[in-house]
């Protein structure tokens, strides 16, 4: 069995689209990183890596002896139509990712997937691919966080990515244990950090100047955090990263990073009200001035990006008003917008469920961008369509005109311009009834 293919798959919408995506979107995607690293754990056999949000996939012709799936939850019905169209040619099925680790029985219960591996998948890979080849593959792989935490980067990527952005990742987990998210879940509540000389080393030694850290709180660990930036200074890269809000009230820690060449910080904000805060475990976001978190970062040259879920059981129908209120009175540059999402396997996801409030078992629902439960103190089309207001306007050309002259004075020109592209990608795909992030 020495062909391998992965497969990023993608949404339906995202299929129905495909064709339309043009250059300068097609130009912001970049590659899957953990199925980078799992082609360089696959030892000497032969390697195709198959984004099918980017190239088109025809599963009846596909030459390979075996097909590892990455699955999110929303992808979780065209990674099953694919599998059954590989299993009918003989080939052996591997599912793995989020939906997997979430539900492991669901992706199970297809006989069309020979096998699954519930968490990260990369220090197990070569040991389950031997196990195919001699015929005796386990049903369900636990995998495990990186034994040696791996720095994984994306090299520079290939040309049907962006070119000049290296995606790279180097911490695994979240310190934090948010009651919706799943990542804790997916890496068994761990948070590991690589050595710091050896994260600095491989990073610096990217041939790309503009570095996008993919790690879900790259400041989990302070201490790691404050060596990376020491180490980072003065190697000529400019990143951007995720970090919990709690990086604002560290006036220090803002400065290492801004001379470590940090230019954009994505932070969830989830929600302005704070009982709700207390509720989902969200105490990095405690008793912390949000206007002035914003300001602070701002005033270290460094462009914020806020994540916002609606549909908390706090919100009623003036979230709406009160978010975008917020985000033109604190000059965030960017949004990062979401329908609350009880992804099953998650104990909020059996919860709602025992409250009767579950609306649809569809899992390609399950995007962030549908309502797929009742929510408390609103209706489902009330939520959905308070949400894509919020998202219409924050994206309309005033505000995004707006934001560009506020974000020219603090953080300059040229990022200023990159935040307004971004901006106008988002407001031109929902013009044209494009999924928000295609
Ligand atoms: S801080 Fe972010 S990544 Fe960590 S558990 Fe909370 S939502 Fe998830």
């Amino acid at each position: 069995m020495r062909k391998i293919a992965l497969i990023d798959p993608a949404t339906r919408q995202g299929l129905a689209h495909r064709e339309q995506l043009d250059g300068l979107r097609r130009f912001r995607y970049c590659p899957h990183l953990g199925l980078q690293a799992l082609a360089a754990a696959s030892a000497d056999r032969d390697v195709r890596i198959i984004d099918e949000r980017l190239e088109p996939l025809a599963p009846e012709t596909l030459d390979a002896d075996v097909v590892g799936i990455t699955v999110r939850t929303a992808l979780a019905p065209r990674a099953h139509e694919l599998a059954q169209t590989f299993h009918r040619r003989g080939i052996r099925v591997v599912f793995g990712g989020p939906y997997v680790t979430l539900t492991p029985e669901l992706a199970l219960a297809d006989p069309a997937v020979t096998c699954a591996v519930r968490g990260p998948a990369v220090a197990i890979w070569n040991q389950l691919l031997t196990d195919l080849e001699h015929g005796a593959p386990q049903t369900l792989y636990e995998g495990r966080p990186d034994d040696d935490v791996a720095v994984r980067c994306s090299n520079g990527s290939t040309r049907r990515y962006r070119p000049s952005t290296a995606l790279v990742q180097i911490t695994q987990g979240c310190n934090f244990r948010c009651r919706f998210c799943v990542i804790p879940a997916l890496y068994q509540e761990q948070y590991t950090v690589p050595a710091v000389e050896k994260a600095c080393e491989t990073i610096a030694a990217q041939k790309a100047r503009v570095l996008a850290f993919v790690d879900d709180n790259l400041i989990g660990n302070l201490s790691f955090a404050r060596q990376l930036c020491a180490g980072l200074r003065g190697a000529g890269k400019k990143w951007v990263c995720q970090a919990t809000l709690n990086v604002a009230r560290d006036p220090s820690l803002l400065a290492l990073m801004a001379e470590a060449g940090c230019v954009g910080v994505n932070i969830g904000i989830e929600t302005l009200n704070t009982t709700t805060w207390e509720k989902e475990n969200k105490q990095q976001n405690f008793s912390c001035e949000l206007v002035s978190a914003i300001r602070r970062m701002h005033e270290h040259g460094i462009c914020v990006s806020g994540g916002f879920i609606f549909g908390f059981d706090q919100d009623d129908i003036g979230v709406f008003d009160r978010a975008l209120e917020f985000m033109a009175r604190s000059g965030i540059d960017f949004a990062a917008c979401h329908i609350l999402t009880p992804y099953p396997g998650l104990p909020f996801h059996d919860q709602l469920r025992r409250e009767g409030r579950i609306l649809t078992g569809d899992l390609s629902r399950y995007s962030t961008y549908e309502v797929v439960f009742r929510p408390r103190r609103m209706t489902p089309d009330q939520l959905q369509a308070g949400f894509d207001r919020v998202v219409r306007e924050f994206y309309s050309i005033r505000g995004i005109c707006r934001r560009f002259g506020r974000s020219a004075q603090h953080l300059g020109v040229s990022t200023a311009l990159v935040s307004a592209f971004g901006g106008y990608v988002v407001h031109s795909n929902l013009n044209r009834g494009l999924p928000i992030h295609a």
